[in-house]
């Protein structure tokens, strides 16, 4: 045997199985066809959207928001150039840092693109091909942008989000197809640095799944912002003429603008894997079917992240890591979905963890709903984000958390400790008994929570 354990792609889900499993005392292979490790988060997702959100917004506070506090800003110009290289930057840092851990961790890189060959055997195809034996495989190839039909990608004009992280110019007028999470981050930052970005969504209401009010909330508030939205509207195509983009729409005239990003979805990378070669049949969706271990139906076969059912998270996918290497060296291990938190990072940000509101009214569930605004909060104010509130779903009998919707700022960060609470199973009294530091954004949670009983005491 090469190895204990093969681990398919480098990504959030696969780098961070490759280290647990090494720390547990296995010997590690792990397979990555591109040069830099970290897969689409570190290279063309998480990482270098925010470093662009961070500038972004850097840059439209500069123009636009220090004056309130006083602060005259004159020549505050964009040098695009110089935004994009720190982005690069950043994104090499942290493609390098999985380099070093595995290193520490004695984790064996193999350079090429890993496919099952059979039951215990992985083959690398590349410029190192490799033909390896192996107890265990963990599949974590990730997934890729969904294409329509009729969209045709030409890598410049219309393109998915790996294009729109970097334009080498504000476009003037930005169409952004799919008004999901990438849509909404993305067209966030290209309208703060200038450009008219109108959302073309299918559906009635945008980011689907998340909480329904939270979600026409937020439209409010980026809609205040200056993002366009288009609901109700399906596009059929989207192509550059020679000389600019046309996207077409049902029932609708035509829509001219001079880049197009498509964010309608990703689908999980689960082509020439060699899963036949083992047994494993897909789903309807092209996802790998696992059990609550993570195992497919091939014996020492596991599968992790965006290749297999579930919300496609970076965090998650490094969950279902952990759980899968620790089950193989342990026979333990496990992932809580209910307290897998969901963010959107605009500005303000969007955070979600447990069941929204539509889901516990769909399943009968008699619950409790708390909700705190950010415009009542000191610290909010004094940072002159008042957008948002807090919002506490707690079962009316038992007052156990079941849900927190957060809009406003911070968010992201915020949701961890609502996170937290749904691990531990919280009740909103224990939230509202937990002394917050004052002045912090955090106390709006507790507030929140005090509100479900009226009780808060600064509303
Ligand atoms: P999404 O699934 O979030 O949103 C896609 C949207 O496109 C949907 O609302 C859908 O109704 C709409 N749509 C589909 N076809 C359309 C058409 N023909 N015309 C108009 N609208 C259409 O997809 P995404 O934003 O591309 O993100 C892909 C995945 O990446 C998601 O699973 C997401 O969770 C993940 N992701 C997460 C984060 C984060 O957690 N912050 C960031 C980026 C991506």
């Amino acid at each position: 045997m090469n190895h204990d354990l093969i681990v398919i792609g480098a990504g959030p889900g696969g780098y961070v199985a490759a280290i647990r499993a090494a720390q547990l005392g296995l010997n590690v292979g792990c397979i990555e066809k591109e040069a830099a490790l970290g897969g689409t988060c570190l290279r063309i997702g998480c990482i270098p959207s925010k470093a662009l959100l961070e500038s972004s917004h850097l840059y439209h506070m500069a123009r636009h928001e220090m004056g309130a506090h006083g602060i005259k800003v004159s020549g505050a110009d964009l040098d695009l150039a110089a935004m994009l290289k720190r982005k690069d930057s950043v994104v090499e840092q942290l493609t390098r840092g999985v380099d070093f851990l595995f290193k520490k961790n004695k984790v064996t890189r193999y350079r090429g693109t890993g496919r099952l060959a059979g039951p215990g055997k992985v083959v690398v195809d590349g410029e190192q091909p490799a033909e390896l034996t192996t107890k265990s495989v963990i599949i974590a190839t990730g997934s890729k942008p969904f294409m329509i039909p009729g969209v045709e990608f030409d890598g410049k004009h219309v393109g998915s989000s790996t294009e729109a992280l970097s334009y080498d110019k504000v476009p003037e007028h930005l169409v952004v197809i799919g008004g999901g999470v990438i849509g909404l981050e993305l067209g966030s930052v290209w309208k703060r640095l200038g450009a008219k970005v109108t959302v073309l969504e299918f559906l009635d209401r945008i980011m689907a799944g998340m909480d329904t009010e939270l979600a026409r909330d937020a439209q409010k508030v980026f809609e205040k912002q200056g993002l366009e939205f288009r609901l109700k509207t399906r596009v059929t195509s989207a192509k550059y003429d020679g000389k600019q983009c046309v996207v077409t729409v049902e029932g609708g005239e035509p829509i001219h603008c001079d880049k197009v990003l498509v964010s309608v979805g990703r689908v999980p990378v689960t082509d020439g894997l060699g899963l036949e070669t083992v047994g494993i049949q897909l789903d309807s969706k092209k996802r790998i079917p696992v059990d609550k271990h993570l195992q497919t139906t091939a014996a020492g076969v596991y599968a992790i992240g965006d290749c297999i059912e579930g919300p496609m998270l970076a965090h998650k996918a490094e969950d279902e890591g952990v759980a899968a290497a620790e089950f193989i060296a342990t026979g333990y291990g496990h992932v809580n979905y209910d307290a897998v938190p969901s963010v959107v990072y605009t500005e303000p940000e969007v955070a979600s963890v447990g069941k929204t509101e539509d889901e516990l009214k769909a399943a009968g569930v008699d619950y409790r709903k708390g909700s705190f605004p950010f415009s009542f909060h000191g610290r909010a104010k004094a940072l002159g984000q008042t957008d948002g509130y807090v919002r506490v779903l707690a079962d009316k009998a038992t007052d156990r958390i079941l849900g927190v919707h957060i809009l406003g700022p911070r968010a992201g960060d915020l949701i961890a400790e609502a996170a937290a609470a749904i691990e531990f199973g919280a009740s909103a009294e224990d939230i509202a008994r937990t002394c917050h530091a004052h002045p912090t954004l955090a106390e709006v949670f507790k507030e929140a929570a005090l509100a479900g009983d009226g009780r808060s005491i600064h509303k």
